[in-house]
């Protein structure tokens, strides 16, 4: 169902008054796919990117059902970053504006605690926040969520990425089970479906179609004739320089040897197969996801269940024997509506597997000659982020927004130079920006973390 005008859609007039001044004159692609269901009050996934009008979305669906005269928490947003939670804030504001006496709280860690606490005496009608301070306040009693009519989870693939899972469902815990559960996400990885199917029921799914979506992924195939496929791999990133690259190698030997390989030419490469303990999968592919590490040298085995969101190449250094291997291994390129590039290594034995290929693509494939080394002599490639590993996890009851708390606490960082945050049951990762790395560092190592001591290490 899609409706197409706002006036056909089952609006309190307050809020139909708000969209007039607003100027909104019709429903935007995901206002107009999302809009019916939501009034009727079903669960909703729906795949929305900022600029889609998504707040708007799930803004009028909270305020449409909003009892001004109930003193007491109705709706609750979670948002990955502060700066996300004011605009959100500003936002539901504005199409409030016509409801008297509308009461709505923003909740952020890195603010007072104090004056978050003088606000929440007077039940707000609305909260909106980050899932760390949130926390903190039903921890604490001065927030209460059994009444909750509708819980929304905005940029919840960022908020994954933040490392907010385990806050989320402690949160949602303490909310009213009939109250309706609204996730927006501008990516699907696993995680996001394990979060709905465990939050969610008889939900609609929304995935709003149009340029933005649906990755396009160029491939270029080179010719080895006969050069060592370390060396072309070599020129092949010299080449495009890609910011992230995953590269997809058939043993385990192989990896490890074009890590190394890269890293004598001072390209920071990381190698994941079965070799490795999970405590150092878990390390590589942490560095791998969080921007930390440009290259990632893996076997197909190793690689499965990897959820990495724009990859701006993919190299298979060999075809792959089983063309569905490789349409699987290019799908990494290219996600969340960035244009993709695939780039496979062909040597003359190969061309039983390219014709595979291209029989499953039903297109033909021009084999190019490798680029000149020109470009890949003395290039270098900076990971945009760097990491770090705190020696707490989970069982030390750490938690991300303390980790977030403690970076942005002294606003020296703002929430948009943090990256990632990882935690394991033993030891968390956070990764940065790099040229905020020394700052965070040293307020790492200060002892500031929920006021203790952990021992921080920063990943070469
Ligand atoms: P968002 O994707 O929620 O960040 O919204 C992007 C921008 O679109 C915000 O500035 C909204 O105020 C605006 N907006 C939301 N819905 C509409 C609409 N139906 N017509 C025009 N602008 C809109």
């Amino acid at each position: 169902m899609s409706a197409n005008v706002f006036s056909a859609l089952p609006l309190r007039p307050e809020l139909q008054t708000a969209i007039t001044t607003l100027g909104y004159r019709e429903p935007t692609p995901v206002q107009a796919q999302t809009l019916p269901d939501l009034l009727q009050g079903r669960d909703l996934l729906a795949q929305a990117q900022t600029g889609s009008g998504k707040t708007a979305a799930f803004a009028i669906g909270l305020l449409n059902r909003l009892d001004a005269l109930a003193y007491a928490t109705q709706a609750l947003v979670l948002c990955p970053t502060r700066e996300l939670a004011d605009q959100v804030t500003a936002e539901i504001r504005r199409l409030a504006s016509a409801i008297p006496n509308i009461k709505i709280l923003t909740l952020c860690g890195g603010k007072p605690m104090g004056a978050q606490l003088a606000s929440l005496q007077r039940d707000p009608h609305i909260v909106v926040g980050t899932p760390g301070r949130i926390l903190k306040h039903l921890d604490k009693g001065s927030l209460q969520l059994g009444t909750l009519q509708t819980l929304v989870l905005d940029e919840a693939d960022r908020m994954l990425d933040m490392g907010f899972h385990d806050d989320i469902m402690a949160i949602i815990d303490q909310t009213s089970p009939q109250r309706q559960t609204l996730l927006f996400s501008a990516t699907y990885p696993a995680g996001i479906k394990a979060v709905s199917a465990a939050v969610q029921s008889n939900t609609v799914e929304v995935r709003v179609d149009g340029p933005d979506t649906g990755p396009e992924i160029e491939q270029v195939f080179y010719r080895l004739e006969g050069m060592d496929r370390a060396e072309a791999l070599y020129r092949v990133i010299g080449h495009y320089q890609p910011e992230s690259c995953l590269v997809f190698c058939s043993t385990r030997q192989q990896c490890q040897e074009l890590a190394e390989g890269l890293r004598q030419h001072d390209l920071h490469a990381l190698a994941l197969h079965g070799d490795l303990e999970q405590a150092e999968r878990d390390q590589v592919f942490t560095q791998f996801s969080s921007r930390c590490s440009t290259l990632l040298i893996a076997t197909d085995v190793a690689a499965r269940g990897l959820d990495i969101k724009e990859l701006a190449l993919v190299v298979n250094v060999e075809l792959s024997r089983d063309p569905e291997v490789h349409i699987h291994r290019i799908g990494r390129t290219g996600r969340a509506g960035c244009k993709g590039l695939a780039v496979s290594l062909v040597s003359a034995a190969e061309h039983g597997r390219l014709q595979a290929i291209t029989e499953l693509q039903g297109c033909e494939v021009e084999l190019q000659s490798l680029p000149d080394d020109q470009a890949a002599r003395g290039f270098k490639l900076y990971p945009p982020m760097v990491c770090f590993s705190i020696s707490g996890g989970r069982k030390q009851k750490l938690r991300a927004g303390d980790l977030l708390g403690a970076l942005t606490a002294t606003a020296e960082l703002s929430g948009t130079q943090i990256g990632k945050i990882t935690l394991f049951d033993n030891c968390a990762y956070v990764a940065v920006e790099q040229k905020v790395a020394r700052q965070a560092l040293a307020i790492l190592e200060s002892g500031k973390i929920k006021g203790r001591r952990f021992r921080v290490r920063r990943l070469r």
